[in-house]
């Protein structure tokens, strides 16, 4: 029953700061997400709870006892990373046996579990192979197998499919994803895919620069991030600067790009300076306005992309509004260059106080 605390934890590289205060609890059996850009400290985080990297500042805990400076060994962990890393000279039944037979138990012990876990990732059949017969997606799965015959209930992945076919990656991300929650274990797995993270996650932790951002379940991030940066991570969103003027009993009008438009917040104040943010599926896209909550603008670029079709809009002030959704009829009737007005439903905009250092710099993923 694994249950991962950290608190306060810092580590330095001489002047330069990795990772700033991190604080995450992740109960036991609960599959935890992370992501962030690439250099934002994910795998200095998972190599501080691993006990390959000792913190600066700061405490890890096992099921509420301080692992801090246990050594990697002591910590029953498994490991998965990016990289292919069986035994190259060892056959499938040996790699998964190994842990078990360093940790001194009989191999007549271990044989069972192994069998069992060989099964779970239907490879049984392959014990007897070379890593370097199996497939890549194969290979990555005996390296979780490997992981999990050493008894440990606490997996970190660090962007383990990273080196495989988009293809095979979806399919084995369900699989592990599977046979972690059967067997009940704990997983903190690391991505920078986000259709991966959201996918999979009970609960998603979005990092950026040595620091967490903010975090929460899939849906509830995708739908209401807290953060301008989340809006713009995790998924895609555009971004209009605008100001609040007026507050009204379901929230609060913002006139963006010469438009009025009512959101649902209720938080920001007259005159306040804003930043809205709507992601382009939630955007309508119709030659006249019906109604409210309308940007008017120009089709500058259209996209068939297959099953949907993607829009480049430009409105007023100049900025360029992505729209993309599901193709439907009514969409071959819109022309390059014609006016056309995007229908934003109050519930859909996030409001976000303007960021002190400005959009561009908050948007900024290094
Ligand atoms: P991520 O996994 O999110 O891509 P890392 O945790 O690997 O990022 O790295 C975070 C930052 O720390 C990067 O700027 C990286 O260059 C630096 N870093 C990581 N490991 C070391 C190390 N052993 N020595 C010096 N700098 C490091
Ligand atoms: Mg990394």
């Amino acid at each position: 029953m694994p249950d991962l605390r950290i608190a306060g934890l810092a580590k330095r590289f001489g002047a330069f700061s990795a990772l700033e205060n991190i604080n995450l609890h992740i109960r036991d059996k609960e599959y935890v997400g992370i992501i962030g850009p690439s250099g934002c400290g994910k795998s200095t985080l998972i190599k501080c709870i691993a006990g390959i990297f000792t913190p600066d500042e700061g405490e890890v805990f096992f099921d509420k006892k301080p692992v801090t400076n246990a050594p990697i060994q002591r910590r029953r962990i498994g490991y998965v990373f990016q990289e292919l890393t069986l035994f190259p000279h060892m056959r499938i039944l040996e790699n998964v046996s190994y842990g078990p037979r360093v940790q001194g138990r009989r191999p007549e012990d271990s044989r069972a579990l192994v069998a069992e876990l060989l099964n779970l990732i239907k490879l049984a059949d392959r014990s007897d192979s070379f890593p370097s017969e199996l497939s890549g997606g194969a290979q990555q799965k005996v390296a979780v197998s490997r992981a999990l015959a050493s008894g440990s209930t606490l997996l970190l992945f660090d962007e383990p499919f990273g080196a495989l076919d988009a293809k095979v990656r979806t399919e084995l991300r369900y699989e592990i994803k599977e046979m972690t929650s059967d067997l009940g274990l704990t997983v903190l797995h690391v991505t920078h895919d986000q259709e991966e993270v959201m996918s999979i996650s009970d609960r998603i932790v979005v990092m950026k620069k040595g620091r967490i951002v903010e975090e929460g379940p899939p849906l509830e991030l995708y739908l209401h991030p807290k953060e301008v940066f989340t809006a713009n991570f995790l998924g895609e969103a555009n971004f209009l600067e605008g100001r609040v003027v007026q507050r009204t009993a379901t929230g609060c009008v913002v006139e963006i790009a010469g438009s009025k438009l009512q959101t649902s917040d209720r938080t920001r104040k007259v005159e306040e300076e804003v930043v809205v943010a709507i992601r382009p599926e939630f955007i309508s896209i119709v030659q006249d306005c019906k109604g409210q909550n309308c940007v008017t603008g120009v089709a500058r670029e259209i996209r068939f992309m297959g099953n949907s079709v993607r829009y480049d809009v430009e409105v007023m002030n100049g900025r360029m509004v992505h729209v993309q959704h599901p193709i439907c009829f009514g969409d071959l009737d819109i022309q390059l260059q014609d006016k056309v007005a995007l229908q934003m439903a109050a519930r859909y905009l996030m409001v976000y106080p303007q960021p002190k250092e400005g959009l561009e710099m908050e948007l900024q993923l290094e």
